[in-house]
């Protein structure tokens, strides 16, 4: 970071690479060095107060603010803040892959080398934002961006929540919002997305690193049958299937019109996550350990974050 506070004037804005519902994104160059490309995130003040989006904004800046002082591949990177009358802006690592969603949808399914790659990415990633104590909250390939080489990044920490710092390990569940209140509301309240929310969160309001574990679980079946597990009509009949843990497997026959099986152990993994007692979930070190991953060097970070493109 630099010490001078950034403006929109040191920015050339190029084209919109999307919006979400309190924010448009655009491509920009940065004008002191322009070969260095950047997404920044508009942010109208006006309709995040209209919306009550304060919190979740201040959230997502406090939470990608901690994870940037240490860079990783697989998060984008938040280099900047600032705001003008009308708007905030968060200048932020371009992602010219798209969502991994986006990907996901073009191709139908991953292969089994796509999905362990991926899932090894975003295991990666995911256990640098647990070691800061952040729970994500709202895992799912929509928030996964891709990079030109096909290397994932995770973003979007508005539904961030960050755990007591005086618990440990997965079972380390928290009761406050990421605010620091001690307000059981603002955790019963449900956030993240239907589909991937975790069985703890819809029948406990208990929500811990389990959770992303669960959303992890959720978006590996995704990949391997090109939607995720749980899907009802609506929201209730989603969660309905959630808790009662019910999803079907089905042959992997989007590749080629055939169809070929799905690998057993990525299904006895999956299995393994989606479980609905949360202590019973297999935790992000034993996932490393699950014979899926029998020949992943966990500590050969080159390999694991090699590009699928190059
Ligand atoms: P919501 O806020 O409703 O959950 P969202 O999180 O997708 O939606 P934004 O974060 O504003 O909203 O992102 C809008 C779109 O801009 C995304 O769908 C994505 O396609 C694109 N986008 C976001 N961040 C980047 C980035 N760093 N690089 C490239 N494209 C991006």
């Amino acid at each position: 970071m630099t010490s001078r506070k950034r403006s929109p004037h040191d920015f050339i804005f190029k084209e919109e690479l999307g919006h979400g519902s309190y924010s448009t994104v655009f491509k920009a160059l940065d004008k002191k060095s322009p070969n260095k490309i950047y997404a920044i995130k508009v942010c109208s003040k006006k309709h995040i107060i209209k919306e009550a989006k304060v919190k979740y904004v201040t959230i997502e800046k406090n939470t990608m603010n901690l994870l940037a002082q240490k860079h990783h591949a697989g998060i984008i990177k938040l280099y900047y803040t600032f705001h003008d009358e009308e708007n905030l802006y968060f200048v932020l690592d371009f992602a010219p892959g798209g969502e991994l969603l986006s990907l996901l949808h073009k191709m139908g399914t991953f292969n089994d080398i796509w999905t362990r790659h991926f899932t090894a990415q975003l295991i990666d990633a995911l256990e640098f934002i647990h070691s800061h104590g952040i729970i994500h909250r709202d895992l799912k390939p929509e928030n996964v961006l891709l990079d030109r080489d096909g290397r994932l990044m995770i973003t979007d920490f508005g539904a961030a929540a960050t755990i007591d710092p005086s618990l440990s390990g997965d079972s380390a569940k928290f009761n406050s919002d990421s605010n620091g209140s001690k307000d059981n509301q603002n955790c019963a309240s449900f956030v993240g997305t239907a589909e991937y929310v975790s069985p703890e969160l819809l029948l406990y309001n208990q929500c811990g690193y389990g959770s992303d574990i669960w959303a992890l679980g959720c978006m590996i079946y995704q990949f391997v049958q090109g939607q995720p597990p749980f899907r009802g009509e609506n929201e209730l009949k989603t969660f309905e299937k959630i808790v009662a843990l019910d999803y079907p497997w089905g042959p992997n026959n989007r590749i080629n019109n055939s169809t070929s099986p799905i690998n057993p152990l990525v299904i006895n993994l999956v299995q393994k996550i989606l479980v609905i007692e949360v202590n019973e979930r297999i935790s992000l070190e034993q996932i490393k350990r699950h014979p899926y991953f029998s020949k992943v060097d966990w500590n050969d970070k080159i390999k694991i974050w090699r590009g699928i493109w190059q």
